[in-house]
């Protein structure tokens, strides 16, 4: 069945269970867990106008598939996960190739052997592997930060070739900040790789949706007893209640046209945003999208090209390697990051990880703890980095969770 789309006027809340707050991963899966697995009435409340979040895909005006929110790669090492998103489209093998644009020159990323050879020609480069490899072992992964704390000559050599040419540029356009400043997790993820394997990405399951993003969310969220309000925000529908006047009051429930709605209700947007921002907003990083068309079959070598010594945007992607689309013609995006300043123009897409942002969210966290059937869930209401599969496994276990309490009469519905 397709999706069963409701103008929130025509919502009389009293007849859900479940009230879901964004249609990405988070809010997707936890919606279709609730009414498949524990018979919920779940609505679903999303701002934008159209569902499946950062994730969402569309044809553009010359007949590609692209990403509108940054390109998405799906890969997970929890067959469980695969699994379920397995259910709602088929799937098209794909391993993500990403190479650095080194003054005009190709060179992998995750930088590995390969990389070493490019950047130090072969006879020095097989000195430099022999090096990480006796120190390392072979087909491990080591951080930049670990490869910066080394004291021999070899190791420091390549580590400072590392950081210039990879990290330093790329990371203070991506964050404003040096690596050194950003949290360590951050260029954790792209660790170098002491192996000949240019995959972006080792895991187990990797692939793309055979019929886009927005197609799978259609099939997640066209189920029974969902309805999805679009184009409404979550914080223009609420009515927040609070145990008393204080700043840091706590939330004693919250009201849905005037009545207080007592099912669980599953939060992932911004938790600050639901506040108003009274202990001013959280920071993030927010990203601009510039697409170009060409009327040739491919313009870039592979998926992704990141430019770690040059430009002022971060990286270039082109769909067609990620979504193996046949066509004459070919659409690439260009990512820029921004600072995040106005929420009315602009959409916060990277927490900025650190201890005192942390606090600054625990903050508001704080105020929601009181609200038994509240649950923050994903990259904004939980201000973290996760990728795309942590998400669905959290959210999986999130449904289950409540549905637990649901059967054991813990979050009464009343009707
Ligand atoms: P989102 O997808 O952001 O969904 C949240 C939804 O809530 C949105 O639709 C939003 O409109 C809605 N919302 C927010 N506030 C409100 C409100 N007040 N009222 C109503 N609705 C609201 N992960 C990977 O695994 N692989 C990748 O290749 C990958 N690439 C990425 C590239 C970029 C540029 C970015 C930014 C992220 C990438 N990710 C990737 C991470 C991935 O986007 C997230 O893991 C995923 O989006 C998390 O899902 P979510 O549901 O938490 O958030
Ligand atoms: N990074 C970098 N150079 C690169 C690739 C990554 O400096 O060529 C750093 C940068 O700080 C980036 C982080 O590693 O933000 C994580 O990279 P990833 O590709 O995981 O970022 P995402 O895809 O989440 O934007």
């Amino acid at each position: 069945m397709g999706v069963s789309y409701i103008d929130f006027k025509e919502v009389d809340a009293t007849t859900y269970d479940a009230i879901v707050v964004g249609s990405g991963f988070a809010g997707a899966v936890t919606a279709r867990q609730l009414a498949e697995r524990h018979g919920c009435r779940v609505l679903v409340i999303e701002k934008r106008p159209h569902i499946a979040g950062n994730m969402y895909d569309e044809y553009d005006d010359a007949g590609i598939l692209v990403h509108r929110y940054g390109p998405h790669i799906f890969h997970t090492n929890e067959q469980r996960v695969f699994n379920y998103v397995r259910q709602f489209s088929g799937w098209i093998a794909y391993q993500h190739h990403v190479l650095a644009d080194w003054f005009g020159t190709y060179m992998p990323v995750p930088f590995n052997k390969n990389s070493l050879e490019i950047a130090f020609g072969e006879e020095r480069a097989a000195q430099l592997i022999a090096k990480l490899v006796d120190v390392f072992g072979d087909e491990r992964k080591v951080t930049i930060n670990e490869l910066r704390e080394q004291q021999d000559p070899d190791l420091a050599e390549i580590a400072d070739f590392v950081y210039k040419n990879v990290f330093l540029y790329y990371t203070q356009k991506q964050w404003g900040q040096t690596p050194d400043q950003v949290d360590p997790s951050v260029t954790a993820r792209v660790p170098v790789f002491i192996s000949r394997d240019d995959r972006y990405f080792q895991d187990t399951y990797q692939g793309m949706p055979a019929l886009g993003y927005t197609a799978l969310f259609e099939a997640m969220l066209g189920y029974d007893g969902i309805d999805v309000c679009l184009s409404t925000d979550a914080t223009s529908v609420f009515e927040l209640v609070f145990q008393d006047g204080d700043e840091d009051a706590r939330l004693s429930a919250i009201k849905v046209k005037d009545t207080v709605f007592t099912g669980p209700i599953i939060y992932s947007g911004p938790l600050d945003e639901l506040f108003v921002g009274r202990f001013g907003r959280l920071p993030y990083r927010s990203l601009d999208f510039v697409y170009e068309t060409y009327e040739q079959e491919h313009k870039l070598p592979c998926g992704t090209v990141n430019y770690t010594v040059s430009e002022d945007y971060t990286r270039i992607t082109e769909f067609k390697y990620l979504t193996a689309q046949s066509a004459p013609n070919t659409t690439i995006m260009k990512e820029y990051s921004r600072a995040y300043e106005d929420p009315e123009t602009q959409i916060p897409y990277y927490a900025i990880i650190n201890d005192e942002n942390r606090a600054h969210y625990e903050r508001y966290l704080d105020m929601t703890k009181s609200l038994s059937n509240f649950f923050p869930l994903g990259r904004l209401a939980e201000y973290r980095y996760y990728n795309m599969d942590r998400i669905i496994s959290l959210a999986l276990d999130l449904s289950a969770e409540i549905g637990d309490k649901l059967a054991a009469g813990e979050m009464r519905v009343e009707r």
